[in-house]
């Protein structure tokens, strides 16, 4: 029988309360995604019956839900910012805690017509972000994936940022004589035996985006060593690294000679961006 909306998303919640930790707001967005009505028209409308074809949408996405599969891989789109992106599993998914590197960069204070590289950027998420924020900023949006590339150009394209452009590289390959006054990554970062990549989203998303050698720390080495030939002087590099490793990347840059090297805790008060300046 077709359920009211009200019946319909307290069902879902009880159903996906299995597999899910936010299952009365996962069912919430998988009704909304099925009648395509922003978030309001569920508490206007609660006695409102589902059709039956819409009926039929809602059981089959929340069985997918409750099997695992990520509700912005369901609904193929995931806000960050105050942007709405295109999402798929070829990237990651735009996380709330990458807004703390966003809101760190913007609060830099840097000039007005800066250069700006974004690497690994995945849906595109944080140049898109701040090139919704700095209309003059010249951003470069790389990831060396193909299909993510593809998606980050979408996403930059329904959005109309005409100040950002993405562009294939694998990190820095593809960036020769080009410098920059900010760059910025959400790299990955997590150790492959850390047993959180074996439960809820992220078994969904790409290791590539995920996982690096050297308790996480590789790409992260990486590109601070690399940085060094493409940050113009005060520049200033921030990333996105593990709760746990603050101190490593401190210490890295310090090695490597950035100044004025600092961390940032997340909305959750881990530990989650470093960023320095190199002198
Ligand atoms: N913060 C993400 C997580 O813990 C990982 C993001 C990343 O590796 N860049 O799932």
């Amino acid at each position: 029988m077709n359920q009211t909306l009200e019946q319909a998303v307290a069902a879902g919640a009880n159903l996906l309360a299995q597999s899910s930790e936010s299952a009365k707001l996962d069912a919430q967005v998988l009704l909304l995604h099925v009648l395509d009505k922003p978030r309001s028209y569920l508490f206007t409308w609660p006695e409102r019956l589902l059709s039956t074809e819409q009926q039929h949408s809602f059981d089959t996405l929340c069985a997918r839900r409750l099997n695992g599969e990520p509700v912005a891989h369901i609904t193929g789109q995931r806000e960050f910012w105050s942007l709405t992106l295109e999402v798929n599993a070829t990237t990651l998914i735009p996380r709330p805690d990458t807004e703390t590197l966003v809101e760190a960069a913007l609060g830099l204070g840097i000039s007005e017509n800066a250069k700006v590289l974004d690497l690994g950027t995945g849906t595109g998420a944080i140049a898109l972000a701040l090139g919704s924020e700095m209309p003059l900023w010249n951003i470069t949006a790389v990831d060396k994936v193909t299909d993510a590339v593809a998606l980050a150009t979408r996403n930059q394209q329904r959005l109309g940022l005409g100040n950002v452009r993405v562009k294939q590289s694998n990190w820095f390959s593809s960036l020769d004589n080009e410098y920059f006054d900010l760059i910025v990554t959400n790299p990955p970062y997590i150790e492959s035996s850390d047993e959180h990549l074996a439960q809820g989203d992220v078994r969904f998303e790409p290791l590539s985006a995920l996982v690096a050698e050297d308790s996480g720390m590789s790409d992260i080495k990486q590109i601070i060593t690399q940085s060094r030939d493409y940050l113009l002087s005060s520049g200033y590099l921030l990333i996105e690294h593990g709760y746990d490793q603050g101190f490593a990347v401190r210490e890295f840059f310090k090695t490597m000679a950035f100044v004025n090297i600092k961390t940032i805790k997340d909305l959750g008060e881990n530990d989650r961006v470093t960023l320095a300046q190199w002198p």
